[in-house]
C-alpha cells in the first residue's frame, strides 16, 4: 500500500489527490505510467484487447468506432482520405 507523501494517509492506487491533505499523488514516475496506460488504451493492440475481453464483443465494437469517431480530427480525416486514394490509385494502376 502505497501512502501519501505529506501527511501519510493511506492512499488507493486509483487515487490521484489526497482525501486527508489534498496534495496531489502524481509523481513524475507516475505520470509517465499512465500515460503509457493512456497510449496502450488508444492504440490499435489496446483497443482489440478490449474488445476481445469484453462480455458482449458486439457492443465493445460499437463502443470503439463511436470512440474512434469522436477521436477523429479532421487533419486524422484528411491523412485517411489520402492514404486510401493513394491505395485506390494503386489498385487502379494495376488492374
Ligand atoms: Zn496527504
Amino acid at each position: 500500500m502505497k501512502v501519501c507523501q505529506s501527511c501519510g494517509f493511506e492512499r488507493k492506487s486509483s487515487d490521484k489527490k489526497c482525501p486527508s491533505c489534498g496534495d496531489l499523488y502524481l509523481t513524475l514516475a507516475e505520470l509517465i505510467a499512465e500515460e503509457e496506460v493512456n497510449d496502450e488504451k488508444r492504440s490499435f493492440r489496446g483497443r482489440c484487447k478490449r474488445i476481445i475481453y469484453a462480455e458482449n464483443s458486439k457492443d465493445a465494437f460499437l463502443l470503439e468506432i463511436e470512440l474512434i469517431k469522436t477521436e477523429l480530427t479532421k487533419k486524422r480525416v484528411f491523412t485517411i482520405f489520402l492514404i486510401v486514394s493513394f491505395v485506390f490509385a494503386l489498385v487502379i494502376s494495376v488492374l
